[in-house]
């Protein structure tokens, strides 16, 4: 292959995600008078800025049931725990097999595969669950290692993430390849040397694969 290494984003590129199910799960259990008068709309809650509820929680400051205790005051009367959770967890589809072969062909070539994720531990959990047979082990068949934003307690675009996942595994950004759906991510990435493709879906697949 053309690349030592290979960096993937989660969302949209691994993992299929429809955010608009959590909105529609949120709009369920939100009071009706969420646009005008609600501390939160369903929109706030999957545009997780620092500082934020869903901010502390994708860098790991809060736990999943610290963001629960802190989400259901503002939720209607009689919304379960349950009911919240499912409704933050329903954008989360599945991993296709197609993009599971491609994994495994990169690190049956000697490439080395990670991936780079801003995520939350309700999230993680769920995606374990749901893609993985309830294990991070499960996982790591892809990957030769995981950097999640809620572990490391940083988020992209902040270089300070690019800067930990290369300390941590000893990899030259010149011999990596970084890809993401979000431009920002990807424009932090390459002022740090690394190579960048900018992928939904399967696109990736056919862009590393074509030159093979
Ligand atoms: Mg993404």
């Amino acid at each position: 292959m053309r690349y030592k290494n290979y960096i993937f984003d989660q969302g949209n590129v691994i993992l299929n995600i429809n955010p608009q199910l959590s909105l529609d799960a949120f709009s369920q259990i939100l009071p009706d008078s969420a646009e005008n008068s609600a501390p939160i709309t369903a929109a706030d809650l999957l545009g997780g800025a620092v500082g934020t509820i869903v901010g502390d929680f994708q860098v790991g400051r809060i736990t999943t049931e610290h963001f629960i205790d802190k989400l259901l005051p503002s939720m209607r009367l009689g919304v379960t725990r349950k009911q919240l959770l499912d409704a933050w967890n329903a954008l989360i589809l599945d991993v296709p097999q197609q993009r599971r072969d491609a994994l495994l062909r990169l690190r049956a070539s000697g490439a080395r595969t990670y991936m780079l994720s801003n995520t939350n531990d309700a999230h993680m959990e769920r995606i374990y669950e749901k893609c993985f047979g309830g294990c991070r082990d499960n996982m790591l068949e892809y990957f030769d290692d995981l950097f999640l934003s809620n572990e490391m307690h940083l988020a992209k675009p902040d270089p300070e993430i690019f800067n930990e996942l290369i300390c941590r595994t000893g990899i030259n950004p010149a011999e990596s390849i970084f890809v993401d759906d979000l431009q920002k991510n990807l424009d932090t990435a390459s002022a740090l040397g690394f190579h960048t493709l900018l992928s939904t879906g399967d696109y990736w697949i056919h862009k590393l694969f074509e030159n093979y």
